[in-house]
């Protein structure tokens, strides 16, 4: 069945948000079980899957300076709770028999392994699924960053973004119901912040290396299936 996927391996990234379901915080089991099925069906036909998780679901380090605190121990929380979604998701994978790492880029002895590129190279080529967690490591990053630096440094063939709609927009098509969504945009079209695509950092290094990044609506049933196996989903963001 390997041959039915267009991508090999890709870099898949999930907002905290995501995995929030209805709630307004935390993490709802049952959307992480339905991720892990979704994750599965990849895994079932070959694809080498690498996934950065977000932390937004429990702390933002730009929203805790929003009420006071500094910003660098914000972020330093906001990568703690990116392993904390990890480990979750682990946990999810590895009930659904879907055998799966977690790696942290900050050191965290007896819970996750350190981020080591070879390492998770290797993990994926044996058909495991890697989680990075703790982002890049350093504050005043994002994990999009980090999902954008980690497909660039395993090689993947794309950076799939998920997200709670089916794509990039003209405008917010949660506010506007006339937004006309793009089947694709260059890079130079998502640097355009109205479109709030991903941050800008994010971007620039997507582009500096020439990584396609496929943007597409998570709460779509068989969506990530389809996409990865060829089928017109979301939005392509390339040269
Ligand atoms: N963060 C960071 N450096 C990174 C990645 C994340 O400091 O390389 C912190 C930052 O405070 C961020 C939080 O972790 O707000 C959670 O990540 P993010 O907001 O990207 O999560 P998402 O929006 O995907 O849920």
């Amino acid at each position: 069945a390997e041959r039915n996927a267009k991508y090999k391996r890709i870099l898949l990234k999930l907002s905290g948000e995501a995995l929030m379901g209805d709630g307004e915080f935390g993490i709802d089991p049952k959307v992480l079980d339905r991720m892990a099925l979704e994750i599965g069906q990849l895994v079932g036909i070959g694809v080498q899957v690498g996934i950065v998780i977000g932390g937004g679901n429990l702390f933002r380090g730009a929203a805790l300076q929003a009420v006071g605190m500094e910003r660098v121990t914000g972020d330093h929380m906001g990568m703690l709770a990116t392993v904390m979604n990890g480990l979750a998701l682990r946990d999810s994978l590895e009930r659904s028999n879907i055998r799966s790492r977690v790696m942290s880029a900050i050191p965290m002895s007896g819970v996750v392994e350190h981020y080591d590129r070879r390492t998770a190279i290797r993990y994926l080529t044996s058909g495991d699924v890697v989680i990075f967690s703790a982002g890049t490591g350093n504050p005043f990053f994002t994990t999009d960053s980090a999902a954008c630096l980690r497909g660039i440094e395993i090689d993947a063939d794309a950076v799939i973004k998920a997200t709670k709609v089916d794509g990039v927009y003209d405008k917010d098509p949660v506010k506007y119901p006339d937004a006309v969504k793009y089947d694709s945009l260059s890079y130079d079209d998502a640097l355009d912040q109205k479109l709030g695509v991903m941050d800008l950092t994010a971007i620039c290094l997507v582009r500096d290396h020439d990584m396609p990044v496929r943007v597409f609506n998570m709460n779509k049933v068989g969506a990530l299936l389809n996409l990865v196996v060829g089928g017109k989903e979301g939005t392509l963001i390339d040269r």
